[in-house]
């Protein structure tokens, strides 16, 4: 084919031209003199980038996001500890599922798919047993929500000794604001293949200082996932050299944007895709325009086959996800996370407006989301 693919997915993502040439940098010893100096740099960004405290460190592990969460939940808990899973869709699900696969007490606090937790409500579920974790998804790429983790987190710090906050940010940080020291977050998870532009591949588990003295060091059946080597910089595994050096890429070109234009840019996709679904008879699933996520947006499909939409978008050049589990048959997911400027997007919604009712007014809805925008900078 001659034209390529446009991909709207809520990973993987587009790997920018930049960070597909750093990894073809040879093979090198990953104790050695080329390499050294890149993994202290990648790690000294990290730590920047997720606003940990001085005390804080960020594991680089060879693993996928699901991978990130499953260290997160097993180095700082023990079989049968109580902890609350404030479950808002398929990813909050998935946390519980390990959680409960590891022996703990899970209590779950579920939200109706399509809404965001409400804080007063999970604090009144945390004053009513002594928890030692709180489990919680940032941006919920199921449902397209964006949870307001920063106000939970102030609620909690007024607790003296308060349970561990572990945050699923893994289609949030870099593209949403994820402060961990200034929001009282102990522990966030990332990947590699969402807004960090890289190919999958590498979790992310960043930890605060107050969660690194409650490391659990001797739990039945951790070993590969032990995050005190990783913490320390060292390399216990062999990393994933190539991937190092695209993620050190990325988060040059990271920086040269800039967070506050990376923020605007990915609050203005969401727009886009939800005002073109407005329009276009395909309305957004999340029930309130101010939970919408910035990274992805499922758009319902009120009397179709979402499948056969997919198929019909790839033949036209465009791939977009399905919706998950309840929303199978109702609902597809446009992508609109890391390297995605407002011109690819339009681009892709051009190719989705061949399949919707109402073609026309929604291109001139996204447009003039685009168009203001421009305005704003
Ligand atoms: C993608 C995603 C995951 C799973 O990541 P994998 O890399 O597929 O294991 C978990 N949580 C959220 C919020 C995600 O978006």
């Amino acid at each position: 084919m001659l034209f390529t693919t446009d991909i709207l997915l809520p990973g993987p993502t587009p790997v920018p031209d930049r960070v597909q040439k750093a990894m073809m940098a040879a093979a090198t010893d990953h104790r050695g003199h080329v390499f050294t100096p890149v993994a202290d740099r990648v790690r000294e960004r990290l730590h920047a980038l997720f606003h940990l405290d001085a005390g804080g460190a960020v594991a680089v592990i060879p693993t996928t996001g699901t991978g990130g969460l499953e260290a997160a939940v097993q180095n700082f808990f023990q079989p049968g500890d109580p902890v609350l899973s404030v479950v808002t869709g398929a990813f909050g699900e998935r946390v519980s599922a390990i959680a409960k696969a590891m022996g703990l007490a899970v209590d779950e606090l579920t939200v109706p798919w399509g809404e965001a937790f409400d804080p007063a409500a999970v604090m009144s579920q945390v004053n009513s047993r002594r928890y030692r974790g709180i489990l919680v998804t940032h941006n919920e790429t199921s449902t397209g929500v964006l949870n307001p983790v920063e106000e939970l987190g102030q609620a909690l710090s007024a607790i003296t000794d308060k349970p561990l906050y572990i945050v699923d940010s893994i289609s949030g940080v870099p593209s949403i604001p994820l402060d961990m020291a200034g929001w009282g977050i102990d522990v966030a998870v990332a990947a590699s293949q969402k807004g960090f532009m890289c190919p999958p591949g590498l979790g992310l588990v960043a930890v605060g200082s107050r969660a690194r003295q409650k490391l659990e060091p001797a739990r039945p059946g951790l070993y590969f996932f032990a995050l005190t080597p990783y913490l320390e910089g060292q390399f216990p595994y062999t990393p994933a050299v190539s991937l190092w050096y695209g993620l050190d890429e990325a988060l040059t070109l990271l920086e040269e944007e800039g967070e506050a234009a990376r923020f605007a840019r990915h609050r203005t996709l969401g727009r886009m895709a939800r005002q073109f679904g407005m329009a276009a008879g395909f309305p957004p699933k999340v029930r309130r325009p101010e939970w919408g996520s910035p990274t992805v947006t499922p758009l319902t499909i009120p009397a179709g086959n979402p499948a056969q939409i997919r198929r019909q978008l790839a033949t036209y050049g465009l791939q977009i996800a399905g919706g998950m589990g309840a929303w199978h048959h109702e609902a597809v997911r446009i992508g609109h996370v890391g390297a995605v400027g407002p011109s690819d997007l339009f681009a892709g919604l051009s190719i989705f407006a061949h399949v919707v009712p109402h073609p026309a007014p929604a291109l001139e809805a996204a447009w003039s989301v685009w168009h203001d925008a421009l305005g704003d900078n």
